[in-house]
């Protein structure tokens, strides 16, 4: 007889759980600056003298909760959600939604919008080519790359401006050129 799977037999008590490693209590959750909450073992503490953890390195990372926000759905006017993928893209989605797991459908009202998380971030680098400085710059798809801070999009004319030195970082596209295609660059 096949046993059905019953979430509600397992209760979580967040409160008191313990190191899976040590066995000591897990101290309150804390949050990273960056909005990741963890909780640490009480039985290690970071040290930022040495720049590490002393005693107990366990670390537990917590899910971070949709955060309501002040904005309604252009939908059906119920309150919007931000939601952080595990990826770090980031979408507002309706709080109505969701998913019926005996249906295997989506529930309530669909309106997604997706957040353009392209981030840049200036590197204390030079472009080889010019001399400006260069930004490292993530797409909303996790590639990478450096780009010449002078760099731009003309969207009225669709060329590039500025310096075109690029170079790609996690290149690790699967190697099915035929040679004729040529993709272009993605503007940022
Ligand atoms: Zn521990
Ligand atoms: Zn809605
Ligand atoms: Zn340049």
């Amino acid at each position: 007889m096949p046993k059905s799977k019953s979430p509600a037999t397992e209760p979580k008590e967040e409160k008191n759980e313990m190191c899976p490693k040590c066995g000591s209590p897990l101290s309150p959750v804390t949050e990273t600056p960056t909005g990741k909450r963890l909780q640490r073992c009480s039985a290690g503490s970071w040290n930022p003298q040495t720049r590490q953890t002393e005693g107990c390195d366990y670390v537990k990372w917590l899910e971070t909760p949709p955060q309501t926000l002040e904005e309604n759905c252009p939908k059906c006017g119920a309150p919007l959600l931000m939601i952080t993928t595990r990826f770090g893209k980031k979408a507002k989605k309706c709080s109505t939604s969701g998913w019926d797991r005996e249906a295997k459908k989506a529930t309530g009202c669909d309106y997604i919008e997706w957040i353009n998380s392209t981030v840049r971030q200036e590197l204390d680098e030079d472009c080889p080519q010019c001399g400006s400085k260069l930004v490292m710059v993530t797409t909303a798809n996790g590639k990478k790359m450096k780009k010449c801070s002078t760099s731009g999009w003309d969207r009225a004319t669709k060329q590039a401006t500025g310096c075109t030195y690029i170079q790609w970082l996690n290149d690790n596209r699967p190697s099915m050129n035929n040679g004729d295609e040529n993709f272009p660059s993605e503007p940022i």
